[in-house]
């Protein structure tokens, strides 16, 4: 069956991104305030350590493993009394620690990498790369949810880690998922990519911005391309979304259709604005360009663009 771009594709599209392949049974429903001492003492627990932006991996030649038992964690210094419960995999209960990740204490096989690298260096399977999403966007909000927001006194962890409780004035806090908006502007058989100053040099990809309180998907798309770009647009359809741990942010992927053409593009974002014809994202897509590409294939923005350029 053919894909239209403003119809629902066959396959759902989030399944194909990075970060997205988790398959854990988080067993919301059956979060206790012991539940994850409770999964550290079955000896078939593993757990993933993790902190500032790294994680630790255990490498065999090839071939890298995430998971750790309890007596290697504490082996590695791991700060276990922190742990958070992700829920059960087929092997058991699946946990993450917060880990100290710098420094020579290592063994020599193994190493902390940042994920950013294990992403786009595929050093370990789907599976564990979603897990890793989840155990890092949640270590990340309580390392940076400590204190109450209300009266600044010390929070403390409950429910496996998907709360802190004030026990000055018993506020709850509940962990935070921050929406982005990514979004490919399409006119006719152009696409509108841009680039930002961080950018590798040679890549261009979608636009993208936070989406703001009190907004809605659909508006956040339109407002960030009149922003960023000057183009305003007309339909704008949900494609797909990538769970994201750069703290713990969401992409939302989506698609809009241009009503004009003239860009004027926010100097102070982008280095670079354009139109790219379907012919030449297609080289950018394949890396049979002479000098631009496109993000990598486990990137959200990869696959809005690809979608697109499939679909003329
Ligand atoms: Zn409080």
């Amino acid at each position: 069956m053919p894909f239209r771009l403003f119809d629902a594709p066959p396959a759902e599209p989030s399944q194909f991104v990075g970060f997205a392949g988790n398959v854990i049974d988080r067993q919301a429903e059956k979060r206790a305030d012991d539940s994850t001492e409770k999964a550290l003492a079955d000896p078939a627990a593993r757990l993933l350590l993790m902190g500032n932006g790294r994680i630790l991996l255990r490498f065999a030649g090839e071939t890298a493993d995430a998971n750790f038992t309890l007596a290697e964690a504490r082996g590695l210094g791991a700060d276990v009394a922190n742990a958070v419960l992700l829920g059960m995999a087929q092997t058991g209960p699946v946990v993450a620690a917060p880990a100290v990740t710098e420094g020579d204490g290592l063994p020599e096989t193994v190493k902390a990498v940042d994920y950013r690298s294990v992403y786009m260096q595929g050093l370990i399977d789907r599976e564990a790369l979603g897990a890793l999403a989840q155990g890092a966007s949640l270590l990340a909000w309580h390392a940076n949810h400590r204190f109450c927001g209300k009266c600044g006194q010390p929070t403390e962890m409950r429910a496996g880690g998907y709360k802190r409780l004030c026990t000055a004035c018993s506020t709850e806090h509940f962990p935070r998922t921050d929406p982005v908006a990514i979004m490919l502007a399409v006119s006719k058989e152009r696409c509108l990519l841009g680039r930002g100053r961080h950018f590798a040099p040679g890549m261009y990809s979608a636009l993208a911005g936070f989406i703001e309180p009190g907004e809605t998907i659909e508006n956040a798309v339109r407002r960030e391309t009149f922003e960023e770009a000057a183009i305003r647009l007309a339909r704008v359809v949900y494609h797909a979304s990538q769970p994201w741990p750069f703290p713990y942010s969401l992409m939302i992927g989506c698609f809009g259709e241009a009503l004009n053409e003239d860009i004027h593009f926010d100097a102070a974002e982008l280095e670079d604005c354009r139109w790219f014809e379907r012919a030449e994202v297609l080289t950018m897509l394949g890396r049979t360009h002479p000098s631009l590409f496109t993000p990598p294939p486990g990137a959200i923005a990869h696959h809005l663009i690809r979608a697109w350029a499939e679909a003329g």
